[in-house]
């Protein structure tokens, strides 16, 4: 049994009361999470831990980023064991996926700090001088389905441009940002850099997003929760960045190459069981290819391998789903089906026959839940993609026309014939409902800092 406690300060520190994290697995309880619901402590180590960490050169804070990079590496099947356990991924997806990126978003940020240019823009008599400074203490808060990926994602360039952090992540899967806190504790991080606190969402999630002297909060969840993080943060005009949900269309248009199409479609459907921001949960097919991308799509299925879903009340919310489609005038294709044994499991599931309009087709499920849908001409397919309230991402099938439907798709990220496949400089986010602002490379280094401008005049 693992006793996560909070992070404050440096050291290992809990409130009195505890509640239980489930694996998925099997129903069974393996660890223990502080119920936080104050902030407080937190606050004053981070702002105690300011001028230290902000008082590094640049330079200082890429070491740092490289020496927590390379302790997880050297643990990296530990923690590929750990986020496999809490979030009952198959081990070979939260070691390649999870585990390789936690490392690499660390890696990564060392790099591009690095590699930054100074900001300057000459005048005829004058010469702009733009400084990056560290917002101070900032707020992240994380979900379930890519614990420390996700966390890390925003951690790591907080910390190169001088913040210093509460993090919180989903209480769902606490277990590998405590081991993130242990690993920046046994290398000697300043105590109060790196501050996690555990606990409920609306209770100190709530706190963080409330607390006048976290001055940013970066959120990576449900668009409900971001509605809630947008109308507390926003009057207090803290920097706010939201990473919300997603409805995201596979496009495969008549001149796609089904070698390459069918299981990138498959693999872009169900992996992480479906939990995954980005994943295509709506499957658009040109008809004159529809029989075929099917029967391949659909045999392909049989031997793609899946976890279970996060958890069972996750499991209800995903089935009911399944029944909705039903009642919608869905067929099911494959799966449907909870299957026969302990944990909070469900089949990968396959529905044809529903409306694109239709509630199974345009609301988030985030599970391992496809709806398949026909189209006849290029026009058909982008406005069937871009009618949801979302706008997070896609994929485009095609040997020839890719880029062009691509262009057309009202989404933050569209990949054309692969999907996930990231280039961590790149902008990452959503339009629409799918949140506000972006991350990575330069965007996530001007979230976590603020620009300013100095302006000297030549003699
Ligand atoms: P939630 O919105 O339920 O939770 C996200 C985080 O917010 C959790 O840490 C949660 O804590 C916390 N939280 C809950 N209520 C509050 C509150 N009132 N104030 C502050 N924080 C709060 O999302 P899920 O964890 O269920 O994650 C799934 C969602 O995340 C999906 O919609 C998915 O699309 C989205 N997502 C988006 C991504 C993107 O990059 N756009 C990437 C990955 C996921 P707790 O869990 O402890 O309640």
């Amino acid at each position: 049994m693992i006793r996560i406690e909070n992070l404050i300060g440096g050291e290992f520190v809990s409130p009195t009361e505890f509640f239980d994290d489930i694996s998925p697995l099997d129903g069974t309880v393996i660890a223990t999470i502080p119920r936080t619901k104050n902030v407080e402590g937190a606050v004053t180590a981070a702002e105690k831990a300011q001028s230290q960490w902000s008082g590094l050169s640049l330079l200082q804070r890429c070491d740092w980023l490289d020496k927590i990079a390379d302790s997880l590496e050297s643990q990296i099947d530990e923690l590929a064991r750990l986020e496999s356990l809490d979030t009952g991924k198959p081990h070979h997806v939260a070691l390649n996926v999870d585990a390789d990126r936690s490392v690499n978003n660390f890696r990564f940020f060392a790099e591009f700090g690095r590699n930054m240019k100074s900001e300057t823009f000459e005048m005829p008599d004058a010469t702009n001088y733009v400084m990056r400074k560290p917002i101070g203490i900032v707020g992240l808060i994380s979900p379930w389905n890519l614990p420390l990926y996700l966390l890390s994602w925003k951690v790591a360039p907080a910390l190169l441009m001088g913040n210093t952090i509460i993090a919180k992540p989903s209480e769902i899967t606490p277990i590998t940002a405590h081991f993130l806190g242990k690993v920046c504790t046994d290398i000697g991080l300043p105590d109060g850099v790196l501050n996690i606190v555990h606990g409920y969402g609306p209770e100190i999630g709530q706190a963080i997003v409330e607390h006048p002297k976290i001055k940013a909060i970066s959120f990576t969840g449900g668009t409900a929760t971001g509605k809630i993080v947008a109308a507390t943060a926003a009057p207090m005009f803290k920097k706010l960045s939201l990473e919300l949900g997603g409805k995201n269309a596979s496009i495969i248009m008549e001149d796609a190459d089904l070698e390459i199409t069918v299981p990138g479609v498959l693999r872009a459907s169900f992996l992480n069981s479906g939990q995954i921001c980005l994943c295509g949960s709506r499957v658009l097919v040109h008809s004159s290819i529809y029989e075929d991308f099917m029967s391949k799509y659909l045999e392909q299925l049989q031997s793609f391998e899946i976890g279970p879903v996060i958890n069972d009340s996750h499991r209800d919310k995903v089935m009911s789903y399944v029944q909705l489609a039903k009642q919608e005038g869905g067929h099911i294709l494959a799966g449907g089906n909870i299957p026969d044994k302990p944990g909070s499991w469900i089949e990968p599931t396959v529905i044809g026959g529903l409306s694109h309009k239709s509630r199974t087709a345009t609301e988030e499920i985030f599970g391992p839940v496809v709806t398949i849908h026909q189209f006849d001409s290029d026009d058909e397919a982008i406005q069937m993609a871009n009618s949801t309230q979302y706008g997070l991402a896609g994929s485009v099938w095609s040997k020839n026309k890719g880029r062009v439907i691509a262009e057309k798709i009202d989404s933050g990220m569209v990949w054309v014939n692969t999907w996930l496949h990231r280039d961590l400089r790149v902008p990452f986010g959503g339009v629409k409902d799918s949140g506000v602002g972006r991350e990575g490379g330069m965007w996530s280094v001007g979230f976590f800092s603020e620009a300013v401008n100095i302006c000297v005049m030549e003699d």
